[in-house]
């Protein structure tokens, strides 16, 4: 499959929202992709007739690829000669638009968190719940079709979760997030609210990482997403980092477990996209480090580009079982480069 997508050509596709913070990254992360070419970009009214490099407020840390700059902003809307759209949108406005392109045939692979809990939507991370695509055949949008990802504390959290969960069973979950300002959009916080401060509260939040969990966890019987049992609660902060959500968790577990299989859990985790050789996946999904003062957001945010996620100081938990860190890239693994290897499996799987 791979070896021919190789001698192909790309597919083209769009990256609605394109403009924003997640949209930045969707363009940084699809310039030379093996597979995919960005064939139109689109945002808001605001945005829509401009050059790209004058609607954009650019703040990534490496140059706007040359081609980019001067591509005209389309209005978000259904009529893009591509079969696969990016939504980096706000989730207010994907609601309408997303729906808009399925409607019209198009593939959507979706940020936002409109259609997350939908029964028929594939709540995806690859190397855990990559079987849920199967509900794209139940999918009442006409010719299209949504995938969604999770919020990017979930998708860290589960991330680390998934083995454990496979070899000594979940029970409840106790997470505390320090989540970065860029996981706000842009311009996001404002720097009198977060330069030498913390905000214990990030909208929606809580509730996100509570729930999509056991969605992600749980499974497709064939007609609808049955959840994971699993009692999880969460407590989010917004701290002044740009980018790298950190999380500490506790687990109980239903079977016991010594820190020696847990830390083998994590190191030898591998699945589907791992073995198929996804373009974007990551070698090492889970990278535990013995050091007791690490991972850290500065130092390990960009592990195996960004799509690693990387785990430390794990300890028992005079509470539950365990205790441990969690760091993932909120805009890459949580975000855009989660998206697209959401679409990459879609690819290798025929799914459009
Ligand atoms: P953002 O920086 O605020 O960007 C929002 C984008 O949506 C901009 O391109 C904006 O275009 C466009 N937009 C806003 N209203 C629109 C409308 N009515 N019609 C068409 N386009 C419209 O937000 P973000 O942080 O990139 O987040 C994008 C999505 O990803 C959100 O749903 C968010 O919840 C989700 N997400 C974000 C993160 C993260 O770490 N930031 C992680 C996971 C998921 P203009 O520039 O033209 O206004």
């Amino acid at each position: 499959m791979i070896e021919t997508l190789r001698q192909k050509k790309k597919i083209p596709v769009a990256v609605l929202g394109a403009t924003g913070s997640v949209g930045q990254k969707f363009i940084q992360l699809l310039d030379r992709h093996p597979w995919f070419e960005i064939a139109v970009l689109a945002a808001s009214e605001r945005s829509a007739g401009r050059p790209y490099g004058e609607a954009v407020n650019w703040v990534q840390e490496s140059p706007m690829p040359g081609n980019i700059a001067n591509m005209k902003v389309f209005a978000s809307e259904p009529g893009f000669d591509v079969p696969l759209v990016f939504s980096a949108l706000d989730a207010a406005a994907a609601t309408g638009i997303e729906k808009a392109f399925a409607r019209e045939g198009y593939m959507v692979i979706s940020n936002a968190r409109s259609y997350r809990q939908h029964p028929n939507v594939p709540l995806m991370i690859p190397e855990v719940n990559s079987d849920h695509l199967a509900a794209l055949e139940h999918q009442p949008f006409g010719a299209g079709g949504i995938v969604t990802n999770p919020n990017c504390s979930t998708t860290g959290m589960v991330m680390a979760l998934k083995p454990l969960h496979d070899l000594f069973g979940l029970e409840q979950v106790h997470v505390v997030t320090l989540q970065a300002l860029s996981g706000a959009g842009y311009p996001g916080v404002s720097s009198l609210d977060a330069l030498d401060n913390v905000v214990p509260f990030i909208s929606g939040e809580e509730g996100k990482m509570e729930s999509e969990p056991k969605k992600l966890l749980g499974r497709w019987n064939g007609q609808n997403f049955v959840e994971e049992e699993l009692r999880i609660s969460a407590s989010c902060h917004r701290v002044p980092v740009l980018d790298g959500h950190m999380e500490s968790i506790s687990v109980k577990l239903k079977k016991k477990a010594t820190e020696k299989q847990i830390i083998e859990a994590w190191e030898s985790f591998r699945a589907l996209p791992q073995e198929l050789k996804l373009p974007t996946a990551p070698k090492q999904p889970l990278h535990y480090f013995s050091r007791e003062h690490f991972p850290q957001p500065r130092i390990h945010r960009n592990l195996e580009k960004g799509m690693a996620v990387s785990i430390g100081r794990l300890r028992p938990c005079s509470l539950f079982d365990f205790k441990f860190s969690v760091l993932v890239h909120n805009t890459i693994r949580g975000a855009a480069g989660g998206a697209i290897l959401n679409a990459e499996m879609l690819v290798a799987q025929k799914r459009f």
